[in-house]
C-alpha cells in the first residue's frame, strides 16, 4: 500500500497539473469506492468546482476544491494520473473514476483491486479527524513522540502502523525505521528507554524523508503520476529482503508475521534485550 512518501510523491506530481484547473464533470463505474456523497449527488456537486491546490494528510490525497475537498485514498492498487483527452483509451481497464478538466485533460483514478476510497466533503476533518500527527511536520517534536509513547503497551510494529498514533507510516517504512533504530518489532512500546525513543524518532523521520527524496517504493503497484517508478526499493535494508544478508551485520534477514502483516527484521541487530 502506498505510504506517506508515495502519497506525497503523487501529490507533488499532480499539483502543477491540477492547480488552477476546473473540474467540468465526473464519471464513475464503481460506486462502492465512493464513500460520500452518493453517486448522483457526487457528480452534480463536483461539476464546476475549481482546484485551489493539493495537499496530503497521512496516506490521504486532498484535492482542495471550492467549496469542497476531494479526498482520495489509494489503498492497495490505486493510481492517479492526468492524461490528455486524446490519449484516453480503454487500455487501462482499471479506471473507475475520471474527472474531466477544463484544459482538455482528464484526472483518472485507476484501481485494480477496488479498495481505493473517494470522498467529497465540505469539512476534511470529517474524514481525517482521527489521524495522528504528521511525522515530518516541524511541530512534531521528539518530546511529543515521547509523550505519545508513554503508557502504550502495544508492540512497536502495529503501533507505528496505527494511523491514529502516527499518520502515514505503513508496513515498509515501519520495518525500515525499526531496523535503522535497532528495535525489535514485537517489543512493547513501554519498554523503550529514552535513547531507544530518540533513535526511533529520528529513524522514522529519516526513512520517510529518504522515501520522499527517492519518490517512493515501487515494490508492487505504486507508480508516480507520470507512470515511472520510485527508487526506494533499490535501497531497502530489510523490507522484502528475507534470507538476504543484513547490510549491517550480514546475518540473514528474517520475515515474521506481526498482527497479520509480514514483518522483516535482522534478529541480530534488532535483538530485544531489556536493559
Ligand atoms: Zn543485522
Amino acid at each position: 500500500m502506498p505510504e506517506l512518501p508515495e502519497v506525497e510523491t503523487v501529490v507533488r506530481g499532480l499539483r502543477p497539473l491540477l492547480t488552477g484547473r476546473t473540474i467540468l464533470s465526473a464519471r464513475y463505474d464503481w460506486p462502492a469506492c465512493l464513500v460520500t456523497p452518493d453517486g448522483p449527488r457526487f457528480v452534480a456537486r463536483i461539476a464546476g468546482q475549481p482546484v485551489r491546490g493539493l495537499s496530503r494528510r497521512g496516506k490521504y490525497i486532498l484535492i482542495v476544491l471550492d467549496p469542497d475537498t476531494l479526498i482520495i485514498h489509494l489503498k492497495m492498487t490505486g493510481r492517479l494520473y492526468v492524461v490528455p483527452d486524446e490519449a484516453v483509451h480503454d487500455a487501462d481497464r482499471w479506471v473507475h473514476f475520471s474527472f474531466q478538466l477544463d484544459n482538455g485533460h482528464q484526472l483518472r483514478f485507476s484501481d485494480a483491486r477496488k479498495f481505493g476510497r473517494v470522498y467529497l466533503v465540505e469539512d476534511p476533518q470529517t474524514v481525517l479527524g482521527s489521524l495522528g500527527p504528521e511525522p515530518l511536520d516541524e511541530s512534531f517534536s521528539l518530546e511529543e513522540f515521547r509523550e505519545r509513547l508513554r503508557g502504550r503497551s502495544g508492540r512497536l510494529k502495529p503501533l507505528l502502523t496505527d494511523q491514529t498514533f502516527l499518520a502515514g507510516v505503513g508496513n515498509i517504512y515501519a520495518d525500515e525505521a525499526l531496523w535503522v533504530s535497532q528495535l525489535h518489532p514485537l517489543r512493547p512500546a513501554h519498554t523503550l528507554g529514552d535513547d531507544d525513543v530518540t533513535r526511533l524518532y529520528h529513524a522514522i523521520r529519516h526513512v520517510l524523508r529518504e522515501g520522499i527524496i527517492r519518490e517512493g517504493a515501487s515494490v508492487n503497484w505504486y507508480r508516480k503520476p507520470d507512470g515511472t517508478k520510485g527508487t526506494v526499493q533499490e535501497t531497502l535494508n530489510v523490507y522484502g529482503r528475507a534470507g538476504q544478508p543484513c547490510p549491517r551485520c550480514g546475518h540473514p534477514i528474517e520475515r515474521i508475521v506481526v498482527a497479520g502483516r509480514g514483518t522483516h527484521l535482522c534478529p541480530v541487530c534488532q535483538v530485544w534485550q531489556l536493559a
